[in-house]
């Protein structure tokens, strides 16, 4: 696997898009950092009746369009680079999806393996404490990533309205249900995924109902694996992967006994009818459409070349190199780059604080309809930058991402 310092790719990535769109020094110059960043340490009581001292971020990279949104990870190994990017790439990813909403990453340095639920309670409102006065409704929504989960925004949610004394469910969302969560948030990054594989499928000439692989079988992956069949009418499950290994069966898989194995087992590995392959051999499958659905860098210089599937949709952020990229686009694979294939989750937290701000909440049905609305219309967005531009996809959707930002940028008089 190739190293990268995430934070110079993303910036790369802004300069190659403000270059086709002829865009000026300022503005290439405001658009490179995040236009705030916030550090700091916070205390926690530890269950053994010790306090650990915690280093935290929150990260706003740009608010032109709107309130920053983006995740909160509770991870060993972040690094202010890689909250930068990824609040840089949610930047591009709301302006993609066109919602109203600009780019933000938050983290907190620990090990939430070896922290017991009170830890991680008292982890979670030490983080808001340290971060209310700069997030809000109208200022910066959080959500969970890597290590978070609904229980943790409902004790960030409980904290930040203590502090506040008044309600404002809106200040974080994928919170469940009983507390101003929305329905279809579970399977909507998988969802928004399986849209953009069916508007390429059509404008490609692909048969969508051919077979397809799934690297990484956690919440994106597992929901795909259903979705892609649901939504596509067919397709023949051939590979898939997880932490532990791999698995592969020419005549494919059932996905929701998939599902239900590695919910028993903690693994898809042991299917019963399956040969065990290597993790590579799961890109690397002979399928119409891969979805790379674990951790960045898994399609790089060196496996790039023998990648078979005709669609490459990144359900996970950042799983291609930057010389990946090239081969994949030198051998005419479409990728649909992460900021829109995996852009189906924020779209619908954005539904979350729009149901939140008037108390009213819709049915599934409309969360599906309004999430393939935007999805298709963003597909098809960056299809014509494409056509314009003549460039490979992931640039084609920084085109329209950059060009979106750098213009409301201009418009407020900023630059
Ligand atoms: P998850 O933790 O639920 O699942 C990750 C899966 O990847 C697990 O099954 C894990 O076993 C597997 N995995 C880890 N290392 C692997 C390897 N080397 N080879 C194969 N599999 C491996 O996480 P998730 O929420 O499904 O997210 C997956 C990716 O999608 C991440 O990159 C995440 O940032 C991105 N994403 C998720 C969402 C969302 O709403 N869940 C939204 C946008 C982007």
């Amino acid at each position: 696997m190739d190293s990268y310092n995430s934070f110079d790719v993303a910036q790369k990535q802004i300069l190659e898009a403000a270059k086709l769109l002829n865009l000026d020094q300022a503005t290439v110059d405001f658009l490179i950092w995040p236009q705030k960043e916030v550090k700091f340490i916070f205390p926690v009581r530890m269950d053994n009746g010790s306090v650990k001292i915690f280093h935290a971020w929150r990260i706003q990279f740009n608010t032109s369009r709107g309130p920053a949104k983006g995740g909160i990870r509770f991870h060993p190994a972040e690094t202010v680079d890689t909250i930068r990017a990824l609040a840089c790439w949610m930047t591009w990813k709301t302006a993609v999806v066109d919602i109203p909403l600009g780019g933000g990453k938050g983290g907190v340095l620990c090990d939430p393996k070896s922290m017991s639920l009170r830890e991680l309670e008292n982890l979670s409102r030490g983080y808001i404490r340290g971060v209310a006065e700069y997030i809000g409704i109208d200022k910066d929504i959080p959500a969970p990533d890597v290590y978070t989960n609904p229980q943790t925004m409902v004790w960030m949610m409980d904290e930040y309205e203590t502090i506040m004394h008044r309600h404002q469910p809106g200040v974080l969302t994928d919170k469940p249900l009983q507390v101003g969560g929305t329905q279809g948030r579970r399977d909507a990054t998988a969802r928004g995924g399986v849209v953009t594989v069916r508007e390429a499928c059509r404008s490609l000439g692909i048969n969508a109902k051919g077979k397809y692989a799934i690297q990484g079988f956690g919440n994106a992956g597992q929901r795909a694996a259903l979705l892609h069949q649901e939504m596509l009418g067919g397709g023949t499950l051939i590979a898939v992967s997880d932490s532990r290994g791999a698995i592969f069966n020419p005549k494919g898989f059932n996905p929701k006994d998939l599902v239900t194995h590695k919910l028993m087992t903690g693994s898809v590995v042991g299917f019963p009818g399956s040969s065990t392959i290597s993790h590579d051999e799961v890109l690397e499958a002979n399928v119409d459409i891969l979805y790379p659905a674990a951790l960045e860098n898994s399609i790089h210089a060196n496996n790039a070349a023998r990648i078979k599937a005709k669609i490459v949709c990144e359900l996970a952020n950042g799983p291609t190199t930057p010389e990946a990229d090239e081969l994949l686009y030198k051998n005419h694979i479409h990728v649909i780059p992460d900021i829109l294939a995996s852009a189906g989750g924020v779209t619908v937290s954005y539904f979350e604080m729009v149901q939140d701000s008037y108390s009213f909440f819709w049915d599934e049905d409309e969360v599906h309809h309004r999430l393939d609305k935007q999805l298709t219309r963003a597909y098809q967005r960056v299809q014509e930058a494409l056509r314009e531009k003549k460039v490979h996809p992931r640039l084609a959707a920084m085109i329209v991402g950059v060009a979106r930002v750098a213009e409301a940028c201009k418009l407020r008089g900023w630059v």
